[in-house]
């Protein structure tokens, strides 16, 4: 009896430490035992989404995406306190999601009683079920007040952080910075794992349709040039040479202007789609640049000889990047500048034009036959 008493002593003790606001596994501020929550435009599906792995921000495009959008309004709207602290920054600060334009401060701080209570009330909201109503709006993370808690991680609970004592972070899934969650659309869709990085080193190649399977292959960096990347928020000189080449005002600032002319240059020359004066853009954009290509010195037929030996079993195509694509765009005669390594439309354009002149299908696919075809047409 008596030990059973020590027992019961023992886990009411225990009970009374979780309890106990110092623990890590506690919230950041005293949660709503029944919040109030938000309301969706929709009627929600007896479905709930899927949790979101941890998607980082790897690409570099600052635009506020319109499930962030709607969240801030619906936020504001809703607990009418604090103010936003803005989606979309720079591509300069760390990681965040905000370069991605899908992470939103919300401006609360825990030294205001009713700001307090309301992040209180909408973070309870998120994370209480599991993080039900998370998983319904593609929230990735929370932070608040030195904690974090993610949907990734729902059943560690609140973890420890730092800062964040004057805002709430919220990170978004791609499906929620697309508003392509169940809160706005009553539908279950599957998990968007957003840009896919082309050449390593390099920030992603943004999309604008939803990606559900693995990245391509991505490759090295196959030509290299003396000017160094640079992205949106990055002053000085080498931005003003961009500027002058791109034909945009020269500020010396990437600004938002600049980024719009390097985007428009990518899509134009089919440049892995960055956002980003990275070295595939600066080796097309700027030829005397070029300090190392990884293929140089091979004449046309060099190429082809090449090709013939090394590729003739396998298959090239579009969106393939690496030192295979390189030759073909060689072997191609495509000039110098259009030989980056990644099959863009320009390499597409140029391999169909050769099948249609050698009698083969126009399928826009390298495989030994067309490598023979160039062969025999640069006899
Ligand atoms: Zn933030």
């Amino acid at each position: 009896m008596r030990r059973l008493v020590i027992v019961l002593a023992a886990l009411a003790m225990g009970a009374g430490l979780l309890a106990s606001p110092a623990l890590a596994g506690d919230p950041p501020v005293a949660l709503a035992s029944s919040p109030t929550g938000l309301r969706g435009p929709v009627a929600l599906p007896s479905g709930v989404d899927p949790a979101s792995p941890y998607l980082p921000q790897i690409s570099c495009s600052p635009i506020d995406m319109p499930g962030v959008v709607k969240l801030q309004a619906l936020v504001l709207k809703t607990y009418a306190e604090g103010r936003s602290g803005g989606i979309s920054r720079g591509c300069t600060d760390g990681l965040s999601e905000h370069s991605e334009g899908r992470a939103w401060d919300w401006m609360v701080d825990v030294g205001d009683r009713s700001e307090k209570a309301a992040a209180a009330d909408f973070l309870s909201w998120v994370t209480r079920n599991d993080g039900r109503n998370a998983r319904r709006l593609g929230i990735m993370y929370v932070i608040y007040n030195k904690k974090i808690w993610s949907v990734y991680r729902a059943g560690e609970g609140w973890r420890t952080s730092s800062g964040h004592t004057d805002h709430v972070h919220v990170s978004f899934s791609w499906n929620g910075a697309r508003g392509n969650t169940s809160f706005w659309t009553g539908k279950v869709g599957a998990i968007d794992y957003g840009p896919c990085v082309r050449f390593t080193g390099t920030y992603g190649a943004r999309t604008s349709t939803p990606r559900t399977g693995s990245c391509p292959p991505s490759s090295g960096l196959l030509v290299k040039t003396s000017l160094g990347d640079r992205q949106y928020g990055r002053t000085g000189d080498t931005v003003a040479k961009a500027q002058v080449l791109l034909g945009v005002t020269k500020t010396s600032r990437f600004d938002a202007a600049t980024w719009s002319a390097v985007k428009k240059y990518q899509r134009a020359h089919d440049i892995p789609y960055t956002g980003v004066l990275d070295q595939p853009t600066w080796a097309s954009l700027s030829r005397s640049s070029v300090t190392s290509r990884v293929v140089s010195g091979y004449t046309r037929s060099e190429a082809v000889a090449y090709g013939l030996e090394h590729y003739s079993g396998s298959t090239i195509k579009r969106t393939n990047v690496g030192k295979a694509t390189m030759f073909l765009q060689i072997a191609l005669g495509l000039p110098a500048a259009d030989r980056n390594g990644f099959f863009d439309t320009v390499t597409l354009a140029a391999v169909k034009k050769m099948q249609e002149s050698a009698g083969l299908t126009q399928d826009g696919v390298v495989r030994g036959e067309e490598w023979r075809a160039m062969a025999v047409a640069l006899r």
